[in-house]
């Protein structure tokens, strides 16, 4: 019984989890407009070292769970990070210069994060 309900809780804590990523990456997308990239398939895994990840060649982004629990300018910031891998592969100048472009306070967002992330 008990598992069952904690299972029951972790699937709709997923579904949630989506829906809050979803509504942040329908936010960026339109920034990318002018790079043309397709919208992407979001997945959500726990991750020990990243935020995120993709795989570009499939439009799939990966986030880690541990998103959720961070402030939403943050998470902005890694779905914004992994769009512009859809343009740039790598993490190249041309690479920051996609991010500098739809996102010019990252950096701020970024050290933020630092600051007040100590629990990692
Ligand atoms: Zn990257």
């Amino acid at each position: 019984m008990r598992t069952s309900t904690t299972h029951y809780t972790q699937e709709v804590d997923r579904k949630v989890q989506m829906k809050i990523f979803h509504e942040l990456a329908e936010e960026i997308y339109p920034l990318f407009e002018q790079y043309q990239i397709a919208y992407p398939i979001i997945k959500i895994r726990r991750m020990r070292a990243r935020w995120g990840t993709c795989q570009y060649r499939k439009g799939v982004i990966i986030l880690n769970s541990r998103l959720i629990e961070r402030p939403r300018e943050f998470v902005k910031y890694v779905l914004v990070h992994e769009f512009a891998h859809f343009v740039q592969p790598n993490h190249s100048k041309a690479f920051y210069k996609v991010i500098e472009e739809v996102m010019p306070n990252w950096k701020g967002i970024v050290a933020h994060e630092k600051e007040n992330f100590a629990n990692r």
